[in-house]
């Protein structure tokens, strides 16, 4: 994000048409919004207020974050390393707080811009609330990402993708897979390869070295998570490993690594968005049904597909209704120049996050129409005639 935006000259250069008409200059300029406001959820706590400060800053506005009041300390830590290095007071700003804090940000006549990430009835709100009031938002939603395995995917190369993406960060990343789409007779050998592989999946302290799974963030989230372990089973999926038996002991909300198969899209561990360490299956006959099933979604944020033919994976990129897309790419986080959002339930607003998008989310355009008199009629003498 600030290697992006350290080339901010480049990304804030504007157009310039010459002799648009006789004598008549065109050109287009970008300046700041003023205060732009940030408000973020706990996953990510450095990470995705960066997404907003960083190119926020560089495009020169000041900045108002609210961090999770789940996890507030790395704003604090990220505003004494920019005091650190030089960023004056005033610039970046750090107000915590829950819902009272937000709205006040989204009334505040003084602030001209939010951008906001977490889940979709709060973007929605917030969205919604923030435009009302005249600012530009964007507001990035929650997430139930598919991952499609066709029959001829390398099934090896599949499953530690699904492991990976599943079980990384807890599952409570925005971008991690939560339904594998097993297309034709890709099911049995998936779940069984992923099968092997959950018990050297290593949960424990985050801060332990080969940890690959920490707890989740609050007690009530681990046991909201965990409910629908047996809400997979009581609605007749089938629990191939379930995660409340390989749980670590001792404190610590943790949850093991969860696996269901044979979950229906009817099934609210389809329908939710569950974000933990929680992996289901589904199968379907063949890919005009994965990808309805994906198009049918209400979320679009992130989607992958697990092939080896290129034609089929070509189509896919165009066929899906989802805003970040992998090919045998489990978790396609876009790099820091391109842009991040989904779409429909997973994004509110016009403009992505960070990337070229968010320098036009955080500058007004401006365009110049400009004529000089003609220096034939100029008082200083040029020493021979200028007109053109
Ligand atoms: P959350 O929606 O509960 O909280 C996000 C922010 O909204 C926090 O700062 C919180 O204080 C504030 N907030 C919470 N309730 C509010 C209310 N009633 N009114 C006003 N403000 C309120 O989200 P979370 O649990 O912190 O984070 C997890 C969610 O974020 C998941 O849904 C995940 O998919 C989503 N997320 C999305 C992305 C993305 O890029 N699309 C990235 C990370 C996380």
């Amino acid at each position: 994000m600030i290697e992006f935006c350290c080339g901010i000259p480049e990304l804030l250069k504007g157009g310039f048409t010459e002799q648009a008409s006789t004598g008549i200059d065109v050109y287009s300029i970008r300046q700041p919004l003023g205060v732009c406001a940030g408000i973020t959820p706990f996953n990510f706590p450095t990470m995705v207020p960066m997404w907003m400060w960083a190119p926020a800053l560089a495009c020169g506005n000041t900045f108002v974050l609210k961090p999770s009041e789940k996890d507030p300390t790395a704003s604090i830590y990220t505003a004494e390393l920019l005091k650190e290095a030089g960023v004056p007071d005033g610039v970046f700003n750090v107000v915590h707080g829950d819902k009272v804090a937000v709205d006040a940000i989204l009334e505040h006549p003084g602030i001209a811009s939010v951008s906001f990430v977490g889940s979709t009835p709060i973007a929605r709100y917030v969205y919604e609330t923030g435009t009302s009031h005249g600012k530009r938002v964007q507001a990035l939603g929650g997430a139930k990402n598919h991952m499609i395995v066709l029959p001829d995917a390398d099934i090896d190369m599949a499953a530690d993708a699904a492991v990976s993406a599943g079980y990384g960060s807890a599952g409570e990343r925005c971008m991690a897979v939560s339904m594998l789409v097993a297309v034709g007779d890709a099911g049995d050998e998936l779940v069984s390869a992923i099968k092997e592989r959950l018990p050297k999946v290593k949960v424990g302290d985050g801060m332990s070295p080969d940890a690959e799974m920490g707890p989740l963030v609050t007690r009530e989230h681990r046991d909201k998570v965990a409910s629908y372990i047996d809400k997979g089973r009581e609605a007749g999926a089938t629990v191939v490993t379930d995660g409340r038996e390989n749980a670590p002991d001792g404190g610590g909300f943790f949850l093991g690594v969860t696996l269901l198969d044979d979950v229906k899209p009817e099934m609210d561990v389809y329908k939710d968005e569950i974000f933990g360490p929680v992996l289901g299956v589904t199968r379907v006959d063949t890919y005009d049904e994965a990808v309805r099933l994906v198009n049918e979604n209400p979320y679009g944020n992130g989607v992958a597909i697990f092939t080896r033919d290129g034609g089929v994976a070509r189509q896919f990129q165009f066929d899906v209704n989802v805003g970040m897309v992998g090919i045998n790419v489990p978790i396609p986080v876009p790099v820091a120049y391109y842009s991040f959002g989904g779409w429909k339930n997973s994004l509110f607003g016009d403009l992505h996050v960070y990337g070229p998008e968010g320098i036009q989310f955080y500058t007004r355009g401006k365009v110049v129409t400009s004529r000089w008199p003609d220096p034939a009629t100029s008082k200083v003498d040029l020493g021979f005639p200028q007109t053109r």
